[in-house]
Formats: structure tokens, sequence, C-alpha cells
């Protein structure tokens, strides 16, 4: 399990200014320093790993507990039209501090952001056996 003390501690322990918009007891959320749109706002858990899934399960869950809560604020706040969530884990992925955070983004039509990937068919034999190999490990 990664151990990050990111710029994110930082900002949880008050020891660089960022603005806050939600504290419980595992999660923390503040505005986004270089925000995509008005009201970027990033969701994060106190404890400081990398990735999704070294979060604690109940950890985890706080952040579920409250996401849409702080996405609705936001969406109102800024009159926004939509919201994508996105999450980054892993600098393949575009992660950059390596601290779990959630990513609320206010879109507006025509805002000129852009989210599209280039989805591709696969067969759905190779579909049933991967999801074999998942329910597996799942099991
Ligand atoms: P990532 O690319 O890792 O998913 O996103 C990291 C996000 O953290 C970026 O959107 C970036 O603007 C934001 N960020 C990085 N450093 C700071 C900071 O010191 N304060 C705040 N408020 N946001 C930051």
């Amino acid at each position: 399990m990664s151990d990050a003390d990111t710029i994110f501690s930082r900002i949880i322990r008050g020891e660089i200014p960022a603005h806050r918009v939600y504290e419980d007891q595992h999660v923390f959320a503040f505005l986004d320093i270089n925000p995509l749109s008005e009201g970027h706002t990033l969701v994060i858990p106190k404890r400081p790993v990398a990735l999704l899934h070294e979060l604690p399960a109940d950890e985890a869950a706080a952040i579920g507990r409250v996401l849409g809560r702080i996405a609705a604020a936001v969406v109102e706040a800024v009159g926004a039209a939509g919201y994508n969530v996105l999450q980054n884990n892993g600098a393949v992925a575009g992660q950059v501090v390596d601290h779990v955070h959630f990513h609320i983004i206010p879109r507006a039509a025509d805002d000129g952001l852009g989210y599209r990937w280039n989805a591709q068919p696969v067969e759905s034999d190779a579909l049933a056996a991967l999801a074999d190999r998942l329910r597996a490990r799942l099991s």
C-alpha cells in the first residue's frame, strides 16, 4: 500500500492554503487550483493512499456517501447543466497527485472540454471469458 505524503495531505493539515468546501472524519473537499470549469472540486479521503483500491472499504464508502451531495451543491452554486466525476489511478491514467481524488467537473453546453474516448467493439466470446476471470477474482 502506498503512503504518499503529497501536497493534498499538506492541504488537509492546513499547511498549504486551499478553499475547503466540505470536511468530515474521513473526507475532505476543496476547489481545484487550476479548474477545468467554474466549481471544479476535488473530493479526497483523509487517508494518504494513491490508488482507489488501496482505500479501506469504509473510507471509500464515506466518500460515496457525500460525493453526490457535494456534486449537487457545486452544480447548484455555479448553475451547471451537468458534471463529470473523474478519478484517475496511476500516471498512465493521468494521475499527477498520488493521493486518491475525485474530480467534480461542472459542465455547460459547448464548454469545449470534451470527454470522448475511442471505444472499440469486441467479440462476445472475449467478453464472456474476461467476465469469467473477473468473477473468479471477485468470488
Ligand atoms: P490528477 O491529474 O492527479 O487527477 O489531478 C490533480 C489535480 O490537483 C489537478 O486538477 C490540479 O489542478 C490539482 N492540484 C494540484 N496541486 C494543487 C494544489 O496545491 N491545490 C489545489 N487546490 N489543487 C491542486
